[in-house]
């Protein structure tokens, strides 16, 4: 008998389990609608696919700097610059496989018997699953639908004590689409004085999809949390590149050299050829990004408006990101249950939102990078399915 310890601990990202039972599905001939996993239904463009396909064809297929290859690096902090006006070392920006990967770096560097790390609730299941695999202790920063899904700065720092090692922000948001404004950001930043033990982690791969206006503050522009601050975001959700598995973080000072050891121990380079694509993503024209954004904001309203239609539901208008959070608690059914049966019955994938966190109960998460057609009719069939299944409802 093998023993291994930790593994009773890790968790899942079950959007992925959910993609492949609703893949399944319509492979045995069922009409399935996916709204549960979080990635555009886009193409990449064009320019960024002819990038990697001539990246081969130049002969860039063997092994890179662990950190990324320097052209990249450079135009990630121009990107920054350009983005959030803030100048970076590009020898402080790791290239990663997938936005994910930084948390999980980041994570395994602070995470350990007792320790507390921070995380949203709702939040990226990951967080709490690679924070229970440390043996740190996981401290769930509740994030409420009664302030909007933005975290509020008191109840963050109220949370923390001389223990807290890594602080997990997340705006936009996934599940919620919440957006945290800058007062509040700024509240917590001051706050944060108060614990220079403590890393920040901001989760920042919705970066460019917001709406109605509303501006996204990035962690980045805050100097005195500069030395401390990992941030994380990417091209997969901007350039619509999830398969692609590419991503990049920035680290302090303090903590690259880490960064780039876990890098060489775990991957030694990312893919070359889809770095140099991701060079094209951010040195190219932009407009494929600006059209994919004015297409989510049409979509978010014909989601939101149809979920407040239905009986039982009610959904606050998310402000960014490319999910809907809406709360069923008046349907009856518990989420998860529902979730389930909405796919099994009605032939709509969604998320439970117990799958984002305790506070989740309630909740479903609807992924709207999907066309507006197929929201309707996915929209459609969740109304029928709650109109004719009440004899199933279980009270919360
Ligand atoms: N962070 C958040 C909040 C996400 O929702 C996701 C993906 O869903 C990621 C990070 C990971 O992105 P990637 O696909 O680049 O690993």
């Amino acid at each position: 008998m093998i023993t291994i310890s930790g593994f009773d601990r890790i968790g899942e990202e079950n959007a992925f389990a959910v993609l492949a039972r609703a893949t399944q599905l319509a492979s045995q001939g069922h009409d399935i609608i996916n709204l549960g996993i979080g990635q555009p239904d886009f193409k990449t463009p064009d320019h960024i696919v002819e990038a990697a396909v001539k990246a081969l064809r130049d002969g860039h297929h063997g092994y890179t700097p662990a950190t990324g290859i320097a052209p990249l690096r450079e135009a990630v902090s121009a990107d920054l610059l350009k983005r959030h006006g803030v100048e970076t070392n590009p020898d402080e920006v790791v290239i990663v496989p997938g936005g994910k990967v930084t948390m999980f770096m980041a994570i395994l560097m602070f995470g350990e018997p007792g320790v507390d790390i921070l995380y949203p609730d709702p939040g990226f299941p990951i967080y709490r699953s690679m924070i229970e695999f440390t043996g740190a202790r996981p401290v769930p920063v509740p994030i409420r639908e009664e302030n909007n899904f933005a975290f509020s700065a008191e109840e963050t720092l109220s949370l923390m004590t001389d223990k807290t090692r890594l602080l997990i922000l997340n705006s936009p948001a996934n599940p919620t689409g919440g957006i945290t404004p800058r007062s509040e950001i700024e509240k917590l930043v001051n706050g944060l004085e108060a614990y220079p033990e403590a890393a920040i982690l901001s989760d920042e791969i919705y970066s460019q999809m917001t709406y109605d206006g509303m501006e996204h503050v990035s962690l980045l522009t805050f100097p005195s949390i500069r030395d401390r601050l990992i941030l994380l975001d990417g091209w997969s959700k901007t350039y619509a590149m999830t398969g692609w598995r590419l991503g990049f973080s920035l680290w302090p000072d303090q903590l690259i050299d880490k960064a780039r050891k876990l890098a060489v121990n775990a991957w030694s380079c990312v893919n070359a050829p889809a770095q140099y694509a991701a060079l094209a993503a951010l040195s190219g024209p932009q407009d494929a990004v600006l059209e994919m954004v004015e297409e989510f904001d049409r979509r978010r309203k014909v989601v939101v408006d149809g979920l407040n239609a239905i009986d039982g539901i009610s959904c606050k208008t998310p402000l960014g990101a490319f999910y809907a959070y809406p709360n069923i608690k008046n349907t009856g059914w518990k989420a998860k249950k529902l979730a389930s049966a909405l796919l099994e019955d009605a032939g709509v994938a969604v998320i439970g939102g117990p799958d984002f966190g305790v506070l989740g109960e309630g909740y479903i998460r609807l992924s709207y990078a999907n066309s507006t057609a197929n929201i309707n009719t996915a929209l459609d069939r969740v109304r029928t399915f709650l109109g004719t299944n009440k004899e199933k409802q279980t009270s919360l």
